[in-house]
């Protein structure tokens, strides 16, 4: 299995850096800038041999122009963004697979719709490249589609192994807490992970990797039909609720407006 590393860019983000053993090429995940990860190759001595792209925005793109010019590699990405993304070289979508033969894993790919239109996951080796749809404690914003869809994305990941580890496209994780804190009051296992990614924090350590059973105790948006959260999103919309959709979509109204 690749090791995965962090490379921070911008204020919240992580280009995701997988480094198999006994090679010197690595396969990029998101780079939203060109900078940090020409540094990170510079100062190990390593070489680009691939791109990964989880969906269209910037700041999941914005350095493919200037590695793919420095470096001849493979771009995969998202078929089906309603934004074309510059510089792939492959259009993925659900039930693909990327196969880098020097890597040491496999991915599927996994239509995950709602922060965009196109957006996809990656999964495999026991990781999921999460991007913006699941984060740690939370979601993405929904700007392309709509709260149904983006419950029915995360069901899928939620389906996934207990133990898959998640690395998710930003470093949003106390403010995800907060706000899970808030919906759940009660709940222990949110308190004692804000105490924790607190700590991390303190010591510009990343929050990241999660693993989806930590989700699956954490995050309000993994937890829709759990009572205490059907309850919690009923008294915030004042009224009964008609189902997943309806109690997924006051939920991240909720957040956006937290
Ligand atoms: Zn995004
Ligand atoms: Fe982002």
């Amino acid at each position: 299995m690749p090791t995965v590393h962090a490379i921070p860019a911008f204020s919240d983000n992580y280009i995701w850096a997988l480094i198999p053993d006994n090679e010197n090429r690595v396969v990029i995940v998101d780079p939203g800038d060109a900078a940090p990860v020409q540094s990170f190759l510079a100062a190990r001595g390593l070489d680009l041999g691939a791109i990964l792209i989880t969906h269209h925005h910037p700041d999941h793109t914005g350095g493919i122009g200037a590695l793919t010019a420095e470096y001849d590699v493979p771009v995969y990405g998202p078929a089906r963004e309603r934004q074309a993304i510059a510089g792939l070289t492959a259009r993925l979508a659900d039930g693909d697979q990327i196969d880098i033969d020097w890597l040491g894993c496999r991915f599927d790919v996994i239509d995950v719709p709602g922060h965009t239109i196109g957006h996809i996951a990656l999964v495999g080796g026991g990781m999921l490249f999460s991007g913006d749809t699941l984060f740690h404690g939370g979601c993405g914003k929904l700007f392309e589609g709509s709260a149904g869809q983006m419950r029915a994305s995360l069901e899928r990941l939620r389906a996934l192994p207990d133990d898959t580890s998640i690395y998710c496209g930003h470093e949003y994780t106390l403010k995800n807490l907060q706000f899970a804190a808030a919906v759940e009051p009660e709940n222990a296992d949110i308190a004692a992970r804000i105490e924790q990614v607190q700590a991390l924090r303190d010591r510009q350590q990343p929050s990241l990797p999660s693993i989806i059973g930590l989700e699956k105790r954490v995050n309000p948006f993994m937890r829709w039909d759990v009572p205490d959260i059907r309850r919690a999103a009923r008294e915030r919309h004042g009224s009964d609720l008609d189902g997943p959709d309806a109690v997924f979509a006051v939920l991240r109204q909720w957040k956006d407006d937290f």
